[in-house]
């Protein structure tokens, strides 16, 4: 398997090798990615992952695979085999798999010592109550009445919340930090909740579930996480993060946090992608224009692509918004180094070659891909008919218009240059055919003695060989990143196109690069009768100039 490179250099990195530097054993780095497993994994995800894993790997530590499935309200069960197989995909190994609700037991006890120490406290108080008490970012906060209860009376009272004694919401573990704290966090938490509910994988053993800022640092310590690398948003969790391992005086991980990934165009959290759908605006998860793994996938993104992506945007502790061109950039630089080139015409007009002799078909054998190291040819079948771009011919073109018009030639790539003889109009003024001579000794990129050399050359299909497919042609979902309101009408266009007969052999998840159209890949549902394929990607970044 190709080696995974290490993570490009950034303050993470460099927090990583000053710990080692400082005496951290680099085969005792511990990284992990903690996906609550309610929604499919997005890019975001996948960043986030990538650094983690990578990390681990260039300093020969561990990386692992938790899912933080604490709340009993979601439903978990379906997502963990998806999560784990885009984790696979992105081509990333856990060292090991973990939940966090199998530390629920280890979870309570750590709850039973800080009330043991005085530093929690069974309250009483209702839940919008405890929220008035926690004040504001202005106002400070004010204790609990049942604050000062005695060790005694909370380690009774939580051990009858944990054996059912309670209704739901009428008392919570709290730890007892500091109300008048400037950072609302750190305000007496809420550490244990009351819910009366099964939980994907314990059942019913328990009716109390730790919030996830309880779950989260201790999950991290418990496995010996040494880096715990989390998005910017849980910077004002760490003064909790670092109270609880202090005050348990237990393993302490290094939370650091780093800038989410944010796209242009797109919404990229569980909660939207999922509103996304449930609005009927996308098919499902794994539409090709969502941002989700299996979205990307399907259209055609591949993990050496979007790992290339992500290291090259970086890791930093500022919020940008990445442009979809530069995502483009990256999966199209590994798409052009792997995919044979095949011919496909997206909107086919038909071009009669009038002095082709007989309609017998002459085979041409063209490359496989551009660079000569790339092994292989093909033949490409011609005959006296065949099927050209619709844009690539027009009856009143602009000046600076090399492709095919009234009395101008144009060479069909690898094959033969044409000169145009006349052309068929319907009624309506639509161009429903064109008539050509071809030049028979113009073969092989030769321009014969006395012609003027074309300069336009553009693809073909040969018409009586031709295979019918469904091209599906995308763009971003939204008019903009932050409004849902608007979708871009343009998000999804489908051809009827005609691709040469060898694809005939391809198969669902084959890649190609469709000559000037693009890089395409065959999709999932696409079937020998009716051949699907997607554009992963148009070949220059053409959309962005409007
Ligand atoms: P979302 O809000 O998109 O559903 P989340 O943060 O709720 O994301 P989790 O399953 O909790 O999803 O995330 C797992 C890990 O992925 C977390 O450590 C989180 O910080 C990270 N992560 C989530 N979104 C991004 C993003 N856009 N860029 C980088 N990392 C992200
Ligand atoms: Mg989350």
């Amino acid at each position: 398997m190709e080696k995974f490179p290490p993570l490009p250099p950034s303050f993470v990195r460099s927090i990583v090798q000053g710990d080692i530097h400082r005496g951290l054993q680099p085969s005792a780095l511990r990284t992990r990615f903690p996906p609550e497993p309610g929604g499919h994994l997005h890019i975001g995800h996948a960043k986030a992952a990538i650094m983690s894993f990578s990390l681990a790997r260039e300093f020969g530590g561990k990386f692992f695979l938790r899912f933080d499935d604490t709340n009993p309200e979601r439903e978990y069960g379906e997502f963990v085999e998806s999560i784990k197989e885009d984790i696979r995909w992105l081509g990333l190994q856990w060292d090991a798999l973990y939940f966090a609700s199998d530390y629920f037991g280890q979870l309570y006890d750590y709850a039973l010592d800080l009330i043991d120490k005085n530093l929690a406290f069974v309250d009483d108080s209702p839940p919008g109550e405890i929220t008035r008490q926690r004040g504001g970012l202005v106002e400070g906060g004010e204790n609990s009445p049942y604050r000062e209860r005695t060790i005694e009376e909370n380690r009774r009272l939580f051990l009858a919340m944990r054996d059912g004694h309670f209704g739901e919401g009428s008392r919570c573990l709290r730890a007892k930090i500091d109300m008048t704290a400037p950072n609302v966090n750190m305000r007496d938490p809420v550490l244990y909740r009351i819910r009366h509910q099964s939980h994907h994988r314990t059942g019913d053993k328990w009716c109390l579930y730790p919030t996830y800022d309880f779950t989260h640092p201790l999950s991290d310590s418990i496995e010996g996480i040494t880096h715990s690398l989390c998005t910017l948003e849980f910077e004002n969790h760490r003064p909790l993060y670092d109270w609880l391992c202090r005050s348990l005086g237990i393993h302490h991980p290094r939370q650091i946090e780093f800038a989410r990934l944010n796209l242009d165009y797109t919404l990229m959290s569980k909660r939207h992608i999922q509103s996304t759908i449930d609005r009927g605006l996308v098919a499902g998860w794994d539409d090709p224009r969502l941002p989700t793994l299996k979205g990307l996938r399907r259209r055609g993104y591949g993990p050496r692509g979007i790992r290339d992506f992500c290291f090259a945007v970086g890791v930093t502790k500022k919020e940008t918004v990445i442009s979809l061109p530069t995502l483009e950039h990256h999966i199209r630089r590994d798409l052009d180094v792997h995919c044979e080139r095949r011919f496909v015409v997206l909107r086919p007009l038909k071009v009669v070659i009038v002095n082709w002799v007989g309609s017998e078909r002459r085979t041409i054998e063209v490359p496989n891909h551009p660079k000569d190291s790339f092994p292989g040819q093909r033949p490409l079948a011609m005959g006296p008919e065949i099927y050209i771009e619709r844009d690539d011919f027009q009856v009143d073109p602009p000046k600076k218009y090399f492709r095919l018009k009234p009395g101008g030639s144009v060479r069909l790539k690898y094959a033969y240059i044409l000169e145009y003889v006349g052309h068929e109009e319907s009624e309506d003024g639509h161009i429903t055919e064109i008539q050509c001579r071809y030049l028979a000794d113009s073969l092989g990129g030769i321009t014969p003695r006395g012609v003027k050399r074309p300069k336009g050359i553009i693809s073909w299909v040969d018409s009586s060989t031709a295979l019918p497919l469904e091209a599906r042609l995308y763009e971003h979902l939204f008019e903009a990143g932050d409004d849902t309101s608007n979708i871009n009408p343009r998000s999804l266009e489908i051809c009827q196109a005609l691709g040469e007969e060898s694809l005939a052999q391809a198969r669902p998840g084959d890649q190609f690069q469709f000559e000037r159209q693009g890089y395409f890949c065959v999709d999932e549902d696409s079937r020998p009768e009716k051949m699907i394929v997607n554009r992963t990607v148009s070949l220059k970044d053409t959309w962005a100039k409007g």
